[in-house]
């Protein structure tokens, strides 16, 4: 390394990563007006934004497996490990609680619904009633519903475990494996356990460089995702119409952030402006991939190296929260569901608010960590709520179909802060909340010829 290169001060890449974004919103929208600029987005932008997308999706479940052998393994207490468990769950589920019910009472509050002009109405049902997106999502919310009660527990359990590792749709199946299998580890002799140990120890180190590798380029990825999501938003003028009820959303993930700035202060004791700064390349990620999966390699380099949480605690809670744990979904969807009664005229007992609390919580557990997944299960909390007809469901998902996507990428936001959040708390209840050990995305890179440093 050259002596300029340790003097001149880094661009932080969560910087670089805000003006990716912006400028790629501006880029969107200026390209909007220009015949063929659509076009030319979609054809030779987009893909650059897909294949970083496909990059972070490739090492997510190889970097699930070695962190959580290489953190179960270096357990010295199993005991401790059933402890973490509980409390993830508990926090998790106490979490989506506070969330499901601050939404509620945002919709309850300033009744975005009521009065809502019926050409506005209209014009939604005409645009999007029979749009094919919509169709999907029923007929995936149908594929749910068939399951049994116990299936979830079934579905955990993977019979062929190189099947399980092929989907990145089966992480708890994944977990599971993994989990029994460090364990297994953790009762056979040291010595025959170590070659295997250190395998895994070297594994997770070369994943990790991978993300690191991999964030180099997300400025340029966010460019191209942020563009391709403006030339293909709806109209604007359309949007007008629903500004109530994306305010009355966008108003409850902000006070969810505030909650879990709140947690940080209190409970784990360290500046909640700091995490957040810490956090930033992660949330800015989410925000413009809308998968909390997606960016779970993103969220867990941070998480272990920025905000010092131990591996054993990360590599658990992570996966595990980026599958069940999605409090801006859940909290989406308490506001959406009452904003569809008050628009269609249905009135909501006090009951009915209960049950939106209860099948928001399971819907939370059963939305995939992808983008658009929470409105599949929109649909399975209004059917739960017995009192829309199949048609008004319809005209329902058509009301809010136009800022799904915005919301989607705040929504997303919050659940990665979520689960950032609580793995915080839990490494906290455990005394194994550490110090950082911040290893740069560009360090040893430097090594490849070239200084890369500045
Ligand atoms: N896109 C969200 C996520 O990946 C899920 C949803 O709310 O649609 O966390």
């Amino acid at each position: 390394m050259t002596s300029s290169s340790t003097t001149k001060k880094k661009f932080p890449l969560h910087l670089k990563i805000l003006i990716g974004m912006v400028a790629g919103i501006l880029f969107g929208i200026g390209m909007w007006s220009v015949s063929g600029g659509k076009d030319l987005i979609m054809d030779w932008i987009k893909p650059l934004g897909t294949i970083f997308v496909n990059l972070l999706k490739l090492i997510a479940i190889p970097l699930i497996v070695a962190s959580l052998i290489k953190g179960i393994s270096d357990l010295k207490d199993i005991s401790k490990f059933r402890k973490m468990g509980g409390r993830s769950i508990l926090l998790y589920i106490g979490t989506t609680i506070v969330a499901i019910c601050i939404g509620l009472l945002m919709v309850n509050i300033i009744r975005p619904g009521e009065g809502m002009p019926q050409e506005t109405i209209q014009k939604m049902t005409d645009t999007y009633a029979g749009n094919s997106n919509i169709s999907e999502k029923f007929a995936e919310a149908d594929s749910q519903i068939s399951s049994g009660p116990l299936d979830f527990l079934v579905d955990m359990v993977p019979s062929n475990v190189f099947q399980a590792l092929g989907d990145n749709g089966n992480m708890l199946q994944v977990i599971f494996f993994v989990i029994f299998f460090g364990i297994a580890m953790l009762l056979i002799p040291e010595e025959k356990a170590k070659p295997l140990k250190d395998f895994f120890d070297g594994l997770n180190d070369v994943i990790l460089k991978m993300v690191d590798l991999i964030m180099l380029s997300a400025p340029y990825a966010v460019f191209a995702l942020m563009a391709s999501v403006v030339v293909s938003s709806e109209d604007p003028a359309i949007l007008v119409g629903l500004l109530g009820y994306a305010l009355t959303v966008v108003g409850g993930l902000f006070l969810m952030i505030v909650f879990y700035l709140i947690l940080v202060g209190l409970v784990v004791k360290k500046n909640p402006f700091w995490f957040l700064k810490q956090l930033a390349p992660a949330q800015l990620l989410a925000f413009t991939t809308s998968s909390s999966a997606a960016t779970l390699p993103v969220t867990m380099e941070r998480v272990e190296e920025h905000l010092g949480v131990e591996k054993e605690v990360a590599s658990f809670v992570l996966p595990v929260g980026a599958t069940i744990n999605m409090d801006g979904t859940s909290l989406y969807q308490a506001v959406a569901a009452v904003f569809i009664a008050q628009t269609l005229g249905v009135d909501l007992t006090f009951g009915d608010q209960m049950i939106i609390i209860l099948t928001a919580l399971m819907a939370s557990i059963g939305s995939a960590a992808v983008p658009g997944a929470g409105m599949v299960m929109l649909i399975i909390v209004l059917q739960a709520i017995g009192k829309f007809d199949p048609v008004q469901i319809q005209i329902g998902l058509a009301l809010i179909f136009a800022v799904d996507r915005p919301l989607d990428m705040l929504r997303t936001t919050v659940n990665v802060t979520g689960d950032a959040t609580v793995s915080m708390m839990v490494a906290k209840s455990l005394g194994k909340l550490g110090d950082p050990h911040v290893q740069e995305w560009d360090d040893h890179l430097e090594n490849f010829g070239g200084d890369q440093k500045h």
